[in-house]
């Protein structure tokens, strides 16, 4: 069985990436930062009850020890790596000006050299194997700017720069290196905001409306999947027609 590693799977899209991927046959591995990301939450239960194996491990994916230790477990609990999801991320926004250098320290750690981290430990599993799936997490934001998103922009941008780079290295090994450019994707955190901030968002976006988590993950899972074969160092904005 093939084998999909997610970062950050505990909830949000990257539960939703587990789920889907789980649902294309793929025995899952999930990952979050601590136990108690995954008290309260049902979302081994149900890719189990899919009928496909799934695991939990924790570990910071901006700590390369930690990421070190878990692909090595990973690998040798389920065989083989074929699906990497880099998804795993945070905000610490704020205007520029009165921006911490811990929190753009911090946004980098976790959002970009985590990729490094998960990339540079799975990457030789993958090449072994000559063949590998690697998708990474970025965002409007590091593809346009956002306001008060310097520090979460820059580490997406730069995610965009190293799918790039890793596509060009990896390409001739089997191995596919995309992105995905998420928009305003509906969360508890977009659902929270006001009726009037919600136009104003509604009001830049062509479809009128947020997408859903299942909207990434059906994405990914084409990435995931065999008709992707020949797209790889791409970014697939998904945002209902933000920006065109
Ligand atoms: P979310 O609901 O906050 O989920 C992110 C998960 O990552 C959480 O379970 C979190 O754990 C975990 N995590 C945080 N730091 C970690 C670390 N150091 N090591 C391992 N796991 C860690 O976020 P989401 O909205 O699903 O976003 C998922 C990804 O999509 C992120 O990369 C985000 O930047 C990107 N994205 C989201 C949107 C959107 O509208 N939601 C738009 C564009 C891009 P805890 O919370 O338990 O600490």
């Amino acid at each position: 069985m093939a084998v999909a590693v997610i970062t950050g799977s505990a909830r949000g899209i990257g539960a939703a990436i587990a789920l889907r991927l789980a649902s294309d046959g793929f025995d899952i591995a999930l990952n979050d930062i601590s136990e108690k990301s995954f008290e309260n939450n049902d979302i081994m239960d149900k890719i189990k009850a899919l009928g496909v194996r799934c695991e939990k491990y924790i570990a910071d994916v901006s700590n390369g020890g930690q990421v070190e230790a878990m692909v090595k477990e990973i690998k040798d609990n389920f065989g083989s790596i074929d699906v990497l999801v880099n998804n795993a991320g945070i905000t610490r926004d704020g205007l520029l000006a009165r921006m911490s250098e811990e929190n753009y320290d911090l946004v980098i750690a976790v959002n970009q050299k985590s990729v490094f981290n998960m990339m540079r430990h799975v990457v030789p599993v993958m090449m072994k194997q000559r063949s590998g799936r690697i998708i990474n997490m970025s965002s409007v934001a590091g593809l346009h700017g956002n306001p008060g998103q310097f520090n979460y922009s820059a580490s997406k941008a730069a995610i965009i720069g190293m799918t790039k780079s890793a596509a060009k290295e990896l390409g001739s090994r089997g191995i596919n290196v995309n992105a995905i450019a998420p928009g305003f994707i509906s969360t508890p955190m977009t659902d929270a905001l006001t009726d009037e901030q919600k136009k104003a968002i509604f009001e830049m976006i062509a479809m009128k409306r947020y997408g859903s988590v299942e909207e990434i993950a059906g994405v990914a899972s084409f990435l995931a999947g065999k008709d992707s074969s020949y797209v790889t160092g791409q970014v697939i904005e998904i945002s209902g027609g933000l920006s065109m």
